[in-house]
């Protein structure tokens, strides 16, 4: 064994004990990750620290994808979801599409009706305002209150990721949504620099990303948040990144999922040159993810968006794969579509863990009846099995 990896293995032994690592340690694995023997050692703590926590679980969500806007007044520069108002691609869905797909998504066994769009459109453009207001709305935020009460009326419980909201729109969504979110992606405030993947993204900036963390955890909403990685921040950025996440939910004890999301380049984007991370970095973070985390906070990786890695993100720590959709593709990354059920239940099995379907709760933050309002909390425990995951609608095996 190499001094560094007999250095790595105290570190993470005592991480998994104590369900808790210091930054300076997270720090040091960080700039040793590279090494073989440091990452094997990484991952087989995440490993061991996910199996304390949820046994030989992994869970998924059963879910209709709504792009209520995919207008956008940011203009990330990885991304292909944001249309400007003269595209021919440029869609806001109706509140009758919305319901279409809420029925469409109950039939077939959803329980989730995850709303993504763009940021605060009307700012940027007048046509998308002059929209909202024809048709009796003053904002994209409160437009998008009206479609979650319609697709929680087609019974399904919203979850609902739109960017930046004040507190006074997430109180009003939180009378819909069973749970809502946003990827904090970075703290770094250098990528909003010139040349940067946030240049031109004003709700990009972390104080705000952080800020409406804070006041999602004041108002007991059950949150996801997440990390971007491969956009040009540092290691060090991210674990600043994990450690942010981890002091908001030792603040409120919101976090119930953190997302480790890869960065892809894709054709048309202003970083289509830019390289993806690794594999081995992809696991490395997860695993540090995990570690970081401690046992509360699910480490969710889309199974999309590394195909080849599922096998060994369950070797990294990972607990959830998020959204997947038997009906809906992937509106943010339309080209990478999500593995057929029965495949990922496969695939589980041969890493010796169990697929399970959970709701946009997970089981720890049913318990706590503050974090919702009281119809959706009745909702959702109705959809609940007695382990608090979903009661199976389908069973997999049909999926
Ligand atoms: S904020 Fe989201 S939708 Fe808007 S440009 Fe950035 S990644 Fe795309």
């Amino acid at each position: 064994m190499t001094p560094h990896a007999k250095q790595a293995s105290q570190i993470v032994d005592r991480a998994v004990d104590e369900a808790r690592i210091p930054r300076a340690q997270a720090e040091w694995l960080a700039a040793r990750m590279a090494e073989p023997e440091v990452l094997a050692i990484l991952q087989q703590g995440a490993h061991e620290s996910k199996t304390r926590a949820q046994d030989q679980k992994v869970s998924f969500s059963r879910n209709v994808f709504i792009p209520l806007t995919n207008l956008c007044r940011d203009r990330c520069a990885y991304c292909t979801f944001a249309k400007t108002p003269d595209s021919p691609e440029a869609k806001t869905c109706s509140l009758d599409e919305v319901a279409d797909l809420a029925k469409a998504g109950a039939k077939m066994g959803c329980s989730e009706a995850l709303f993504c769009l763009g940021d605060k459109p009307e700012i940027a453009y007048r046509s998308h305002k002059q929209w909202l207001s024809a048709a009796g709305f003053a904002s994209t935020a409160e437009y998008l209150v009206e479609a979650c009460r319609v697709s929680f009326e087609s019974g399904m419980l919203p979850h609902t990721n739109a960017g930046i909201l004040t507190a006074e729109e997430m109180t009003a969504l939180r009378r819909w949504n069973a749970s809502m979110g946003l990827m904090l992606e970075s703290t770094s405030p250098r990528l909003r620099g010139k040349g940067q993947a946030h240049q031109y993204a004003p709700d990009k900036d972390p104080k705000l990303r952080l800020r409406m963390h804070e006041e999602a955890g004041e108002l007991r909403i059950p949150f996801t948040s997440g990390m971007l990685i491969g956009i040009g921040e540092a290691d060090a950025e991210r674990v600043d990144t994990l450690f942010a996440i981890r002091d908001l939910h030792d603040r409120h004890q919101h976090i119930q999922e953190a997302i480790i999301q890869p960065f892809h380049p894709k054709p048309g984007t202003r970083m289509r040159w830019a390289s993806s991370l690794p594999d081995s970095a992809v696991v490395g973070w997860v695993a540090m993810a995990r570690l970081v985390l401690g046992r509360d906070i699910q480490i969710q990786a889309p199974p999309n968006l590394a195909p080849n890695l599922i096998g060994e993100l369950m070797r990294s720590g990972v607990s959830d794969w998020g959204g997947v959709s038997p009906i809906t593709v992937d509106y943010i990354n339309p080209e990478a579509p999500w593995p057929a059920l029965a495949e990922l239940r496969d695939r589980c099995q041969a890493a010796g863990q169990a697929l399970v379907e959970r709701l946009p709760v997970y089981p720890r933050h049913l318990s706590k009846p503050d974090f919702f309002d009281p119809a959706v909390l009745a909702a959702t425990r109705a959809m609940a099995n007695d382990e608090g995951y979903a009661r199976s609608r389908l069973r997999l095996e049909a999926a």
